[in-house]
């Protein structure tokens, strides 16, 4: 979109040990050398990378994020990670209500919502990630839950700095399908609308980002989709040849 830079992020997901940390070397490499001075990068590592990914990154302009947080800044929650934890070990960002959270977890609209406003208190970017599943797309019924979901997932207050919103289409995670570019356009315009009910003048200013089988071979058609501003990369994330080579296609 006009006026708006784009980011290209990666999702890790559950995948990364000190075995990657060469590729993440090669990624900040890949950014440092100006391959790509147009677009913005981060890498969500798992929060046991973190740290040093952020030591690694903090020379490059690749930026750092977590994939989840909790509601909470601190306390009786074994095993869980507070924004301000991420942010201390070097996030800027944090990926809030993927779909692998919202399937796994059972996470809900208000609770994403929730950990959305937890990530800014805690200093963080939210992305907040929305898509319909290969049953509400069948029935039709992929604007609807769009809709429901920025209107359950964004809190108040969200602005064009706090908040980058991730359009994921369920059935294109990590299937090798992807929609087509009409389809990719439809969601989005229609994202930027619900984004300007909560957001007004702020969400002409708001990142949409595609994810879902974003490869180098594909990143130049879905990039150039109107209100495209950028990917959420899963799996090509892994391999810097590849994440490069997307944020190639700006
Ligand atoms: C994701 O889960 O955020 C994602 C986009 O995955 P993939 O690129 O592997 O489809």
């Amino acid at each position: 979109t006009k006026g708006i830079r784009p980011l290209v992020a990666g999702n890790w997901k559950m995948n990364g040990t000190s075995v990657s940390l060469p590729e993440i070397r090669s990624i900040g490499h890949g950014f440092m050398s100006g391959l790509d001075a147009e677009t913005d990068a981060l890498l969500c590592v798992p929060a046991t990378l973190l740290w040093r990914a952020h030591e690694i990154l903090s020379s490059t302009p690749v930026r750092c994020g977590g994939q989840d947080c909790h509601a909470r800044p601190s306390g009786a929650h074994t095993g869980d990670i507070s924004a301000e934890m991420l942010k201390d070990a070097g996030a800027s960002h944090v990926i809030v209500g993927h779909s692998e959270r919202r399937a796994d977890h059972g996470e809900t609209d208000a609770q994403v919502l929730i950990k959305a406003e937890a990530a800014w208190l805690g200093g963080l970017t939210a992305i907040i990630c929305v898509g319909e599943t290969r049953g509400e797309r069948d029935a039709g019924r992929t604007l609807d839950v769009l809709s429901r979901q920025i209107a359950g997932s964004v809190p108040p207050g969200a602005t064009s700095k706090n908040t980058v919103i991730a359009y994921e289409p369920v059935w294109a995670i990590g299937t090798g399908l992807t929609p087509t570019a009409q389809d990719v356009a439809q969601a989005h315009a229609h994202i930027r609308g619900e984004l300007a009910k909560k957001m007004n003048a702020e969400a002409a200013k708001t990142r949409i980002l595609y994810g879902g089988s974003v490869k180098p071979s594909n990143a130049v058609e879905l990039m150039s989709v109107d209100n495209v501003d950028g990917a959420l990369v899963g799996g090509a994330s892994l391999k810097a040849a590849d994440f490069l080579g997307i944020a190639e296609a700006y």
